[in-house]
């Protein structure tokens, strides 16, 4: 078994969320319940004060730097469009999707239509357009999704797609790869609440029978996403829990690949 890490870009800076969502109302109550309920350190609460004055939610440089130097190839999601709590501008993501290119980084669409077929080709022609990347992949934010949506996804022309999730191996709709993944940060550590709701050990335990069932049904490649805004330490339990992971991989003889990577090995190329 190999591993795809995949990261979703949902936020840049605090402002792009001013008037616009509930995040930051959000955001400061979940801070405050996982300071009382001890699941973060009064430093990790000050450091997220910190950065919320600095305006920045994003840590996509320091998590390609740690990638880099443990020989991980980065494969982001970056989105085109605003919607469910994700409301940076094109502009912005532009900036970002220069950088990652410079430092050679996989990128794909972080999706937010997912049900009209216009609207996902406008998506689609955005991304091509600012990125000049002919093929690209995707991955639904908030892995949103009906029947239909694979489907249009590989009709729009995508080369692979990661939304779904399952034990299952890559499999193709036409001519798109469709990436199933088992590994979300959000789902390990947050455990079905809108806060961190266990520490680090459990969150290790809970990965590593994930890791298992995905071995023991003889999966080709153990998808994981995990978001770079929690790629600092004002988020302690997630930073610790990626570094820890990234290790474990090692530790198991797992290689992680990319997405082109790995369809490159799927299709004998
Ligand atoms: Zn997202």
């Amino acid at each position: 078994m190999k591993a795809i890490i995949s990261h979703d870009i949902d936020h840049i800076t605090v402002w792009e969320h001013l008037f616009r969502d509930t995040i930051i109302p959000k955001y400061l109550a979940r801070m405050h319940i996982e300071l009382f309920s001890n699941k973060i350190s009064l430093r990790e609460y000050t450091l997220r004060w910190s950065d919320f004055f600095k305006n920045k939610w994003q840590n996509i440089d320091e998590l390609i730097t740690f990638n880099n130097i443990c020989g991980i190839h980065s494969s982001f999601f970056i989105a085109v469009n605003k919607g469910v709590g994700l409301n940076y501008s094109n502009t912005s993501a532009l900036l970002w999707i220069e950088q990652m290119q410079r430092r050679n980084c996989e990128i794909g669409i972080h999706g937010i239509e997912y049900e009209n077929a216009e609207e996902l080709r406008k998506e689609f022609d955005l991304f091509c357009k600012l990125s000049k990347i002919k093929d690209p992949g995707i991955r639904m934010h908030y892995v949103r999704n009906t029947e239909k949506t694979y489907q249009l996804l590989a009709q729009t022309g995508y080369k692979y797609d990661s939304t779904e999730h399952a034990f299952k191996n890559p499999y193709k709709i036409g001519e798109m790869w469709e990436f199933p993944f088992q590994i979300m940060d959000g789902w390990i550590i947050e455990n079905y609440k809108s806060w961190q709701s266990i520490n680090l050990d459990k969150a290790k335990e809970a990965t590593i029978r994930l890791i298992d069932k995905a071995d023991k049904g003889n999966l080709k490649y153990l998808g994981i996403d995990f978001h770079d805004r929690y790629f600092s330490h004002a988020f302690k339990t997630w930073l610790d829990w990626y570094m820890w992971l990234v290790d474990y991989l090692k530790t198991n003889k797992i290689a992680v690949v990319n997405f082109n990577e790995a369809i490159k090995e799927m299709e004998g190329g």
